[in-house]
């Protein structure tokens, strides 16, 4: 069975992008994937968090995971800071990245532009998410196409590792889903939708009551153009609407098209609305079931320790391969 690997990191609630761009993907597969996603904790601190609000929403995230219909019979769902085997495979692999490779991603370039004092963190962030996909020989990552970058890289620090020290990883691909790729805000549509966006009025989180997402679409930016027609160049507010509508009724977008000739977008922005206010309703109502069970505990307990058990057999095999072992590696036929 192919293996899947995706995580998200806390840094604010899960948005509708997040959903479509990645939670939604897995939940499609996991009946033929073995299916591993996770809560990137210690990608959140890249920048800071606080800490209280951080504490709270990791345990959001999982249940909001399970509420999305991840099912954690057929998912392995944990903590990434729980597995201390990621960090430490980390730092091996940073001495299998060059900073020119690290220092070329965008998400890097762009975030530390936006603060002076950007953390070593930030720069090293891709290598540890290369260690939470290597570690457990995953297939496929699903993820918006904003992370296809950090996936090659995974894959090209992979190839490096296995040419100098011997077949060590599976190389992973990143795997993108047909639309939701990438939602954009909605006030800027040229923007990505973003989690840590600090003006909400673009952004639909999956725990804004239904009718702040209902305002927040009719507020959402259009054109003067008049036309419910794909055009991401020319009509990139309507184009996202279609996307987000397309993804989440699973109606080809053309049929919507079709579906709005002639009509305003009024109406349009009405469907709109509620397709995605009747779809985050059914998943809220799941949350406030999970949130207030006994289940986390069982299922994070589980998930944790075969997350362990694959890290800690990768992690030792990196050693021996690079040679940092109390054994006797000329003794041994490794
Ligand atoms: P941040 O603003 O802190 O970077 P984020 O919303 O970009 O938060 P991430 O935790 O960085 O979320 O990404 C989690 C997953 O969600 C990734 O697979 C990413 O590609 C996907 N994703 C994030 N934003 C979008 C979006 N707007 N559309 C589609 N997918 C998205
Ligand atoms: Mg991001």
């Amino acid at each position: 069975m192919k293996r899947i690997l995706t995580g998200l990191k806390p840094t604010g609630d899960l948005t509708l992008g997040n959903y479509l761009g990645a939670i939604k993907q897995m939940v499609n597969m996991q009946d033929e994937y073995d299916s591993i996603l996770f809560v990137a904790d210690l990608h959140a601190l890249t920048i800071y968090q606080d800490p209280i609000e951080l504490n709270e929403r990791i345990r959001k995230f999982i249940a909001m995971y399970i509420a999305c219909g991840i099912d954690p019979e057929k998912n392995t769902i944990y903590i990434q800071s729980e597995n201390e085997f990621i960090p430490a495979m980390s730092y091996l692999l940073e001495c299998t990245t060059t900073y020119g490779e690290a220092s070329r991603m965008i998400q890097f370039k762009e975030k530390s532009k936006q603060n002076a004092n950007f953390s070593v963190g930030l720069l090293t962030y891709p290598v540890l998410m290369a260690a939470d996909i290597l570690y457990c020989d995953c297939d496929y990552v699903p993820v918006g196409i904003d992370q296809k970058q950090h996936v090659e890289l995974a894959r090209n620090i992979a190839e490096r590792f296995n040419n100098r020290y011997g077949e060590t990883f599976t190389l992973p691909e990143p795997l993108l889903s047909e639309t939701g790729t990438k939602i954009y805000d909605l006030k800027n549509p040229t923007k990505k939708m973003s989690k840590s966006e600090e003006n909400p009025t673009g952004v639909i989180s999956m725990f804004d009551d239904l009718e702040t997402i209902a305002s927040k679409i009719k507020g959402a930016t259009t054109d003067s153009l008049n036309q419910v027609h794909f055009d991401p160049e020319n009509q990139p507010g309507i184009s996202n609407l279609l996307n987000i509508a397309s993804s989440i009724a699973n109606v080809p977008i053309a049929e919507l098209e079709e579906n709005f000739k002639g009509k305003g977008y009024g109406e349009f922005k009405k469907y709109v609305s509620e397709v995605v206010v009747n779809h985050i309703s059914e998943i809220q109502k799941r949350y406030e079931e999970i949130i207030n069970s006994d289940m986390l505990e069982k299922v994070l307990n589980k998930g944790i320790e075969r997350s362990r058990e694959l890290a800690k057999e990768k992690y030792e095999l990196m050693k021996i391969k690079m040679g940092t072992t109390r054994k006797d590696l000329k003794k041994q036929d490794n």
